[in-house]
């Protein structure tokens, strides 16, 4: 027996139309809900989050829907006056109901993104050629991670990568991928019902209100070579990212020691710090971006892909740079991940193409976790990554993400080379 969860009769709500895609009549979440009084946390609520050891136990635990719902400033003051007749409760973290919903989509999706490779790529009962495998696993963890999300948030939006119009279009595809799915989760659907959880990930995104948004593999073509790849999430609210979570299961806890332990979550919110965990220990332990004050001391990631950064224009600003190192070329958000940890001191996207626009979903995790890291992230032009504008980042042009020591050496380097104007104040 299939059963509709409530959550998914919720209506209406401002959507990006793919117009190959099938009319969706129902089951939209909510539109955002109204503007709240405040949408950053105030110093005292960062200082109450901000662990201050070194390392941490599981980042949330146990939250109420109730202080989920309500931001944390009014948690504070609804405890204070009841403090006379009710025994004080803990205050919750920033986002805490959230970075614990979070990590467990995270970790569900990246888990099956795993088993699909295993059974589909690594015992070769499929070429790497085909691209069947990234397909099925991409939409598997994305309806994974939007019933997961819907469920514990349902009026939340979502910004996703994935739509199904191409289900649609392959009925023996959509069984696979609802196979899956209906394999790993503890509540059976339909086909059409995966299909609407699916395009929850259809929301336009903006400036107003909070959303998430998801690539359910950020780095297609490093999954299928069996390399590097990461389940990217994130909430954005009133443009600003504030919280973000990225599962990168084949990612060496020790960049060094790549036949070690792989399987690195990384997680932050707003003012609260970065932290990593691996697959194995929910041990969270903060993180910082390297401390070096000239970039020559470290090294440079970029994408394996040359169609997606420029590989030559990031080794003249490299040369400039004195960098002598060979750059770490790696698919995914995994190079925010590896910055956000001291692993690389710089992460260089140089755009190939004038027109092309990143994806919100491509960064926006990774910057708040290099940023809440002790980093720096901008575009080429020094610019902040910029949210606000719908699902595209339309404002920005590639990304320049590095130790705060060296980011504005790295940026002239990059200017220099690029020949880039200087903005106009
Ligand atoms: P990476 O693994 O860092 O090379 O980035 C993978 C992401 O690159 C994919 O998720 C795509 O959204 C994005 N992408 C696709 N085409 C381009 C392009 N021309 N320039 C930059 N990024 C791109
Ligand atoms: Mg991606």
């Amino acid at each position: 027996m299939t059963r509709t969860p409530r959550s998914a009769t919720k209506k209406k709500a401002t959507y990006y139309e793919n117009s190959d895609s099938e009319e969706i009549t129902e089951f939209r979440p909510s539109p955002p809900p109204p503007k709240r009084q405040r949408k950053t946390p105030t110093k005292k609520q960062a200082a109450a989050q901000a662990p201050v050891e070194e390392t941490v136990g599981e980042t949330a635990s146990g939250a109420t829907e109730d202080a989920v719902q309500a931001p944390a400033g009014e948690v504070v003051e609804a405890v204070a006056a009841g403090a006379a007749e009710e025994p004080a409760k803990p205050l919750p973290k920033y986002l805490e109901a959230e970075t614990k919903i979070a990590v467990e989509a995270v970790l569900t999706a990246s888990r099956l993104c795993q088993s699909v490779f295993k059974a589909l790529v690594s015992e070769e009962t499929l070429t790497k050629s085909d691209k069947s495998p990234v397909t099925v696993a991409d939409f598997g963890a994305q309806s994974l991670v939007n019933v997961l999300l819907n469920r514990h948030f349902p009026t939340d939006p979502i910004v996703g990568e994935e739509d199904s119009k191409d289900l649609h279009a392959d009925t023996a595809l959509r069984t696979r991928v609802l196979d899956l799915v209906n394999g790993v989760h503890d509540q059976e659907m339909s086909a059409d019902e995966m299909c609407k959880y699916i395009d929850l990930g259809n929301y336009a995104g903006g400036s107003k209100g909070r959303f998430w948004t998801l690539d359910p593999i950020d780095g297609t073509k490093g999954f299928l070579r069996g390399e590097q790849y990461a389940v990217c999430l994130a909430l954005v609210v009133d443009g600003k990212v504030e919280l973000g979570v990225l599962g990168c299961p084949n990612l060496p806890v020790n960049l060094a020691e790549p036949e070690g332990e792989r399987g690195c979550l990384f997680v932050a919110t707003r003012g609260g710090g970065a932290f990593q965990r691996t697959f194995s220990s929910d041990i969270l332990t903060k993180i910082s971006v390297t401390d070096v004050k000239k970039a020559s001391e470290t090294v440079f990631c970029e994408s394996v892909e040359a169609g997606h950064s420029s590989q030559s224009d990031a080794a003249q600003i490299a040369s400039l740079l004195g960098i002598t190192g060979e750059s770490v070329r790696m698919d995914s958000q995994c190079k925010y991940g590896i910055v956000s940890r001291g692993s690389a001191g710089i992460y260089l996207r140089v755009p190939v193409s004038e027109t092309y626009e990143e994806k919100i979903w491509d960064h926006a995790g990774g910057m708040l976790i290099v940023e809440e890291a002790g980093g720096v992230v901008t575009d080429i032009d020094g610019k902040h990554l910029d949210f606000s504008v719908g699902r595209t980042l339309k404002n920005n042009k590639g990304v320049v993400a590095a130790g705060k020591h060296i980011h504005a050496e790295v940026l002239s380097a990059v200017k220099a080379v690029l020949k880039r104007e200087e903005p106009k104040l």
